[in-house]
């Protein structure tokens, strides 16, 4: 019972890393993606930068809200049998010729989402709708995020088939946030992308690759470390916490050997592409003459009695503790002052 009291306290101060990216990630690739842009796109978003960048994180809240949003978030490839990351139909339209619908949105929908949001955003620059754009553009950068997090193409996705739960969130949480000040984030300039749909899948295979030596080193990194020196204790709004401790977190970001930095670069060059492309496919809109349109940017609101049964990217286990954690994490999300 103190576990559980201790857990829920802790919940209420719910910390960012419990989602996608982890927050501070999902932020930082769409506010770095706005300085790859040309200046033709650079002015209106630097105006809004503020919007895309805390805006970043709606698609995970949305998750519990919104029925058919959790399956937008991943793909587990290794769900489709052998070879599955080359073989699938690249186009949506396609992939319902060979599997039902119901059988796509349980494994996961990533990629076809994120060329479907692409479409959505060349609609909304046609139309000079800047609520829609600039919704869009945050949702796309944070859909573009998790194509490019290897455990978001995988049915092992917090580790849990390999005995190596929690990984998720160490991965692309705890490593980012104690470490990215050291990343070079610079990207270049955004390029037009003839085929956005094969760029999306490119980067999945690349994620996928990288799936072996995210799950492979940490065995190799636990193996060096005894169970006291892996984690250690902090203090997060007055509770202790366990957490990675900073010299496994090193020790295992040493042997990823830059992937992690890899992978942020890539989301954001990637989402600072789909951007420009889908502004060029609108006819390249003159955005300029948006910027000093006075409006109310909407908070996004969700409605719900309680949050949905959805998929945690971080996963729960079966362990009685963690059931209670996940209700506690369902409680804070349910409790969430609707902001978002
Ligand atoms: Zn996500």
């Amino acid at each position: 019972m103190r576990y559980f009291l201790t857990t829920i306290i802790w919940i209420l101060f719910l910390p960012n890393e419990l989602f996608g990216w982890g927050f501070f990630a999902h932020r930082k690739i769409n506010r770095q993606a706005v300085y790859s842009l040309p200046p033709e796109m650079i002015g209106f978003f630097k105006y809004h930068i503020n919007y895309i960048t805390e805006n970043a994180v709606n698609p995970d809240r949305r998750r519990y809200a919104v029925l058919g949003e959790a399956e937008k978030h991943f793909i587990d490839i290794d769900a489709f049998g052998d070879s599955a990351v080359f073989k699938l139909p690249r186009y949506w339209h396609q992939a319902l010729e060979v599997y039902s619908e119901e059988e796509l949105r349980r494994k996961g929908i990533g990629p076809w989402n994120v060329y479907l949001t692409q479409l959505k955003l060349t609609e909304a620059f046609k139309k000079k709708d800047v609520k829609a754009i600039l919704r869009l553009a945050a949702d796309l950068g944070h859909y573009i995020g998790d194509m490019n997090v290897p455990l978001h193409t995988t049915k092992n996705y917090n580790g849990q088939l390999t005995n190596q739960y929690g990984i998720h969130g160490f991965w692309e949480s705890r490593i980012p946030e104690l470490l990215a000040e050291e990343y070079d984030f610079f990207v270049g300039k955004a390029m037009y992308l003839e085929r956005p749909q094969y760029h999306i899948w490119e980067a999945v295979e690349q994620a996928h690759a990288a799936l072996d030596s995210v799950l492979h080193f940490e065995i190799i990194v636990s193996n060096r470390f005894s169970e006291d020196k892996k984690y250690s204790y902090e203090e997060r709004n007055g509770i202790n916490t366990r957490v990675y401790s900073m010299e496994f977190t090193k020790a295992y970001h040493d042997l990823l050997d830059g992937q992690v930095e890899r992978q942020m670069k890539r989301a954001i060059k990637m989402a600072a592409d789909f951007w420009y492309t889908a502004w060029v496919n609108a006819g390249q809109p003159d955005l300029n003459g948006l910027v000093n349109i006075q409006m109310e940017l909407p908070e996004e609101k969700f409605e719900y009695k309680e949050p949905l049964d959805v998929r945690e990217h971080e996963g729960f286990s079966s362990k009685r503790e963690d059931s209670n954690l996940r209700q506690a994490f369902l409680a804070a999300i349910w409790r969430r002052p609707s902001t978002y």
